[in-house]
């Protein structure tokens, strides 16, 4: 067990062994691995992960759908576990503490984006997975899908013990990637925001716009997730393959968030907006088949706002978490197993998942 490991080792510049479930083509299947990671640094901790999400931005990756990648990759940028080693320097951890890590284990720490809390846009933000690690002889960074990771101290998110563990996991990507853009929309009371795509951000997205006070609306191919829209806050629900329902919607929302991973018609929803509301897009389709905007149906819709977001920074994630557990906002989770996890891939791809899978890393065996 790691736990076992002696922390002098650490400092005295030992890699880290690894083991877990790695994919070596872009069309192929999952595996066991067993791989090393850095070191424990002055001011990294040693994290053991119980549990690690899986995202629709881990499928874009592994299947080249974003540009081509190097291979093995471990993904996994929704983790959930417990500091189980410090390096002699740090003091945002201590041993037995709950941590989460997002998307990004590192960044420079100096530039202006990240002295502005937002380390996603730093020149040297390195991601979670398939990422070259400047701070560590442009090593590539594997992520979440394993049994331990080595991160910075400043990029691990605290955990209270009161939060359900198993739960918190789709928080640090699903979680702050909706959060940070409904929030910074300044969405009030009786705002009206709909949410298109109902998966893993989509239904973080309805949980968050309710608790804002929003009346919310779900754009959703699935006809299967009628009642469960509204058992996560939503008033409507509008399934987008039924011409009548769709024709009906009145142009009238503040805010619509587009959380959809395929290719569809932007302008369509820019469409529904009130003059000066505002749509953000979140959904990253793959480079192949994109999402469309024709100018102009931009030009028509005058006055709307359409911008994208990116995750959020370590401080606004933490504000996140710390939210979602104070008002009991909590992904619905399918718990599965490593062995799974192809299995799953191709239920995320049917958009037959309600509405995360989490890989429980106890099925590891290590
Ligand atoms: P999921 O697959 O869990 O959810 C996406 C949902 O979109 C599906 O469940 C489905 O819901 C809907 N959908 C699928 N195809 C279509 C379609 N053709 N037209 C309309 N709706 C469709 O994915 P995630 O929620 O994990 O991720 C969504 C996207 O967000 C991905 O592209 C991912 O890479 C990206 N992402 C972006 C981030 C950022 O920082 N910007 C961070 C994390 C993820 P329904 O059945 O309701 O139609
Ligand atoms: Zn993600």
């Amino acid at each position: 067990m790691m736990r076992e490991l002696n922390l002098k080792e650490f400092q005295e510049s030992k890699r880290i062994s690894s083991r877990g479930y790695a994919i070596f083509s872009k069309d192929g299947q999952f595996q066991p691995y067993d791989f090393t990671r850095h070191p424990v640094g002055e001011h990294d901790v040693l994290v053991e992960i119980l549990y690690a999400g899986i995202c629709h931005s881990d499928i874009h990756t592994v299947r080249g759908e974003w540009g081509e990648r190097e291979y093995p990759i471990v993904p996994g940028h929704e983790i959930a576990g417990e500091v189980i080693a410090v390096g002699k320097s740090v003091s945002k951890f201590a041993i037995g503490d709950w941590i989460g890590i997002g998307c990004m284990v590192n960044a420079c720490q100096q530039c202006p984006t990240c002295l502005d809390h937002e380390e996603q846009f730093c020149d040297q933000t390195v991601w979670t997975y398939a990422s070259e690690d400047v701070f560590h002889d442009r090593e590539y960074t594997q992520g979440g899908y394993s049994n331990n990771i080595v991160v910075h101290e400043n990029f691990g998110i605290k955990i209270p013990k009161s939060a359900d563990l198993s739960r918190v996991a789709p928080l640090l990507c699903a979680g702050i990637t909706t959060y940070s853009p409904l929030y910074r929309a300044g969405i009030k009371q009786g705002d009206k925001v709909g949410i298109v795509g109902l998966g893993g951000l989509g239904h973080m997205a309805v949980q968050y716009a309710a608790s804002f006070g929003a009346r919310v609306s779900v754009f959703a191919t699935s006809e299967s997730k009628r009642e469960l829209a509204m058992e996560l806050g939503a008033k409507e629900f509008i399934n987008v393959k039924n011409q009548d329902e769709m024709q009906k919607v009145r142009k009238d929302f503040d805010v619509i968030l587009s959380t959809v991973p395929a290719s569809y018609e932007i302008s369509k929803y820019l469409g529904l907006l009130k003059p000066k509301g505002e749509m953000i897009v979140v959904g990253l389709p793959s480079h192949q088949d994109p999402a469309l905007l024709d100018a102009n149906g931009l030009i028509w819709n005058f006055s709307r706002k359409l911008y994208s977001s990116l995750i959020g920074g370590i401080k606004e994630t933490q504000e996140m978490l710390d939210y979602s557990i104070e008002h009991g906002i909590y992904p619905m989770v399918e718990m599965i197993g490593g062995s799974e996890i192809d299995w799953a891939y191709e239920r995320v791809l049917k958009s037959d998942v309600k509405f995360r899978f989490v890989i429980d890393m106890k099925s590891l065996g290590v």
